[in-house]
């Protein structure tokens, strides 16, 4: 059975629909995950076999693709959010999990490369929260 996933980029420019299923979903600490994201690692979700459609502003995505590596990001030319790869060859869709708009019924199922974390990311869970910016 196949469930409908929407998402969209920060500017809303680029919004698509994916119909599929979520197999796997990695928080990845690799320094290409940290690099491209700007944090402390990715969150991606992996989707075999799904169907990715554009809704609009296929004609502001780019695509980066790390030469001689499997490693690539689709993302919007205009404000950068990351947004799904349709990894064609390798059957399958990647999802920065970030971008959605619809809820993902699976929770993270592991932390990998953490050989490259971080010296910062240690604990994090532990570091104070609060709803909105701390007042100072
Ligand atoms: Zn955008
Ligand atoms: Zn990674």
């Amino acid at each position: 059975m196949s469930h409908i996933h929407t998402g969209s980029c920060l500017c809303g420019a680029v919004k698509f629909e994916l119909k599929g299923e979520f197999k796997k979903f990695f928080l990845c600490h690799c320094s290409r995950c940290r690099k491209t994201s700007g944090s402390a690692h990715c969150a991606s979700l992996f989707a075999p076999g799904a169907a990715l459609r554009w809704l609009s502003g296929e004609e502001k995505l780019s695509l980066y693709r790390l030469e001689d590596t499997n490693f690539a990001r689709t993302f919007c030319s205009v404000c950068g959010s990351n947004v799904p790869t349709d990894a064609k060859s390798r059957g399958l869709v990647v999802v920065p999990a970030g971008c959605l708009n619809t809820d993902v019924d699976i929770t993270p199922q592991a932390h990998i490369f953490i050989n490259s974390k971080s010296n910062w990311d240690e604990d994090l869970a532990s570091v104070p929260a609060f709803e909105g910016m701390p007042s100072s």
